[in-house]
């Protein structure tokens, strides 16, 4: 699943590609895809992309009102103001882009494309990006809106985001103060922290030296901190590392650089004790046990039933 930087990334590639270029087509291939009718997705239609915007894991691909008018209150232009076609990529969605895609319109199918934006205008040729998810459990999730902050019912929950403004060392350590729960669900949890995920929950525990199943409101303000400077230096290094790849490098750029998550019976590449997992029923975490638990094993439910 792409977590925040991964999402970051993408922003930025798609700046690059569509800020000034106008869409042609918008096409729901997969008709779970689309989880919003009003405005319909024809709208986006013969307007010009102004801006790619990131909430959490949320794309949000901004497109200017061709009358000029930006605001939806408007009583002499109703209609008007900026349209957002919101992308949601999930567990096992990605986005291809093509520089020249075919001009027949895709058959609706079995196949993991689920919705494909083209281009429009001489400079553009026909390029534009394919959404496609993979797998039987279909999560990827498109909305047309224009208040995406109102209208998206995961961005109306968004908690703060890990790497902006309203996430000092001094607001984390207030958001764990109210979190009397397992430290590596606070982390992941959306409505707390935007955009972090299980990958890099893992990754940024184990560069705190923490247990995840420590209580966050029982941190102490040193070991908030540590956790707070761990978050920041693994997410920018990640978005660094990201940063100017295309699309279709981005899902090996992210496993490359992960040291413990999904990773389980590597050496940790710190102190080269094997990592190990918690399994859940439809996830896991990892670990490291000399660099987060004192060298103690955490107890894995699924483990112990298979060794009865
Ligand atoms: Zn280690």
């Amino acid at each position: 699943m792409p977590e925040l930087p991964e999402v970051e990334a993408l922003r930025e590639f798609l700046t690059d590609r569509l800020v000034g270029n106008e869409v042609a087509r918008a096409l729901p291939v997969a008709f779970h895809v689309l989880k919003t009718y009003e405005p319909p997705l024809s709208a986006v239609q013969g307007r010009t992309v102004s801006a790619v915007r990131r909430h959490g894991k949320f794309l949000d691909i901004v497109l200017a009102d061709p009358a000029g008018s930006t605001d939806p209150a408007d009583p002499a232009d109703p209609a008007g103001g900026d349209l957002h076609l919101v992308v949601h990529l999930a567990r096992a969605g990605w986005l291809r882009w093509q520089d020249s895609l075919p001009a027949a319109p895709p058959r609706p199918g079995k196949g993991p494309l689920a919705l494909r934006v083209t281009l429009a205008g001489p400079a553009a040729g026909g390029a534009g990006f394919d959404l496609t998810e993979a797998g039987t459990q279909k999560r990827l999730a498109v909305y047309c809106v224009r208040d995406p902050a109102a209208e998206v019912p995961g961005i109306a929950r968004l908690g703060a985001d890990p790497l902006g403004p309203g996430c000092t060392e001094a607001d984390f350590a207030e958001l764990l103060r109210g979190e009397n729960r397992q430290i590596k669900g606070v982390l992941r949890d959306q409505s707390v922290l935007a955009g972090i995920g299980n990958a890099y929950s893992d990754e940024i525990l184990h560069a705190a030296r923490m247990s995840p199943f420590k209580i966050a409101s029982r941190l102490t303000p040193e070991e908030a901190a540590a956790l707070h400077a761990a978050m920041t230096e693994t997410l920018r290094s990640a978005v660094a590392r990201s940063r100017g790849l295309a699309a279709a490098q981005l899902k090996r750029e992210k496993k490359t650089g992960l040291r413990v998550h999904g990773r389980t019976g590597e050496p940790c590449p710190v102190c080269g004790d094997t990592v190990r997992e918690v399994s859940y029923r439809d996830s896991a975490l990892q670990y490291c046990p000399t660099c987060q638990t004192g060298g103690k094993p955490l107890a894995d439910r699924r483990l112990s039933r298979l060794l009865k």
